[in-house]
């Protein structure tokens, strides 16, 4: 079976202003990577825009309609210190929401094997009530209640490498035995949670490393608390928060992993879900802002994705 790609030229359309490091480019310079000849097999498709009832089961309704009533017809209006919203930016939240639940859609119905979510706004950092950190909606979460509420999925988890901790993702998760969340990331850096005592209701995992970690710590850390972590919860569905600012090239964070790493850690969450679900994974963008780093490690990932997809390893 293939690996789906769904994204939408809608995504580059918010802009968050000319300086700013979650930018347009980095979803160019991704689908650039991804047009290469060596992902011809993947399945193409457009992210639907998500509907508002999918949304507000993770988001207090109110805030969902709060953010797309305040999207300007033109400049750029502040949500929170790193948030904005610009005229495209409503059509781009709600397809970054979409393009989850479609993924989660097709995977389910076995359609794909696997799916990547090319897609922008990022979700991980956005709270039940509140944008933060470069974030509208919570796409991870809401792909999460989608495989629930309309799937019918028990144990659903979510794995999430971005640098940064998934606040959000994690407060939707930790009181909800039948959720997961495991994270590495880097600490202390923003926003400031994911402490290794932060355990939820036993379904948080959070597997913080010391600025300057690389691969070594990195693997070790994913080897020895993740990976085992994940296959005593035996998820029915594995989603991955897949952000590629742990880079030793990004700006904004100093972890030193490599390209490869992130071939690597997608082959092992594979396993996983191959241990667990038929090797039902479904991956969205969340951060990387060095555009080089991140085309090649988004390339990296899906490769792994399209190679896990086929049954064998890279
Ligand atoms: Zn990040």
């Amino acid at each position: 079976m293939n690996t789906l790609l769904i994204t939408h030229p809608a995504c580059l359309a918010h802009d968050m202003g000319r300086h700013h490091p979650e930018r347009p480019a980095r979803l160019e310079a991704i689908l650039a990577g991804l047009s290469s000849p060596a992902f011809a097999a993947l399945d193409r498709r457009e992210a639907p825009v998500a509907a508002i009832d999918a949304i507000a089961r993770v988001h207090d309704r109110s805030y969902v309609e709060r953010v797309l009533a305040a999207v300007p017809q033109r400049g750029i209006v502040a949500l929170d210190p790193d948030t904005s919203l610009s005229a495209g930016s409503g059509e781009a939240a709600l397809r970054a929401a979409g393009a989850v639940v479609a993924a989660v859609d097709a995977v389910v119905a076995g359609e794909a094997r696997n799916a990547f979510c090319a897609v922008r706004p990022p979700g991980h950092h956005a709270e039940a009530d509140a944008a933060m950190g470069f974030c509208l909606f919570n796409n991870v979460a809401v792909g999460a209640e989608q495989a629930r509420r309309v799937h019918g999925l028990a144990r659903v988890a979510v794995m999430d490498f971005d640098v940064h901790h998934g606040n959000g993702t994690q407060h939707m998760f930790e009181a909800d035995a039948d959720l997961f969340y495991a994270s590495t990331h880097q600490s202390p850096l923003y926003p400031g949670t994911g402490a290794r005592s932060e355990r939820g209701v036993g379904n948080i995992c959070n597997a913080p490393l010391p600025p300057f970690a690389g691969s070594a710590e990195f693997r070790a850390a994913m080897q020895d608390i993740v990976i085992p972590a994940l296959d005593r919860f035996a998820p029915e569905l594995l989603l991955i928060s897949a952000g590629f600012d742990a880079h030793r090239a990004d700006p904004l964070a100093n972890l030193e992993l490599e390209t490869a790493d992130f071939a690597w850690a997608t082959e092992a969450l594979i396993g996983v879900a191959e241990r667990h679900c038929g090797g039902r994974v479904v991956s969205t963008l969340e951060g990387g802002y060095d555009l080089n780093a991140l085309a090649a490690s988004a390339a990296a990932h899906v490769h792994a994705l399209m190679a896990g997809g086929r049954g064998g390893k890279t």
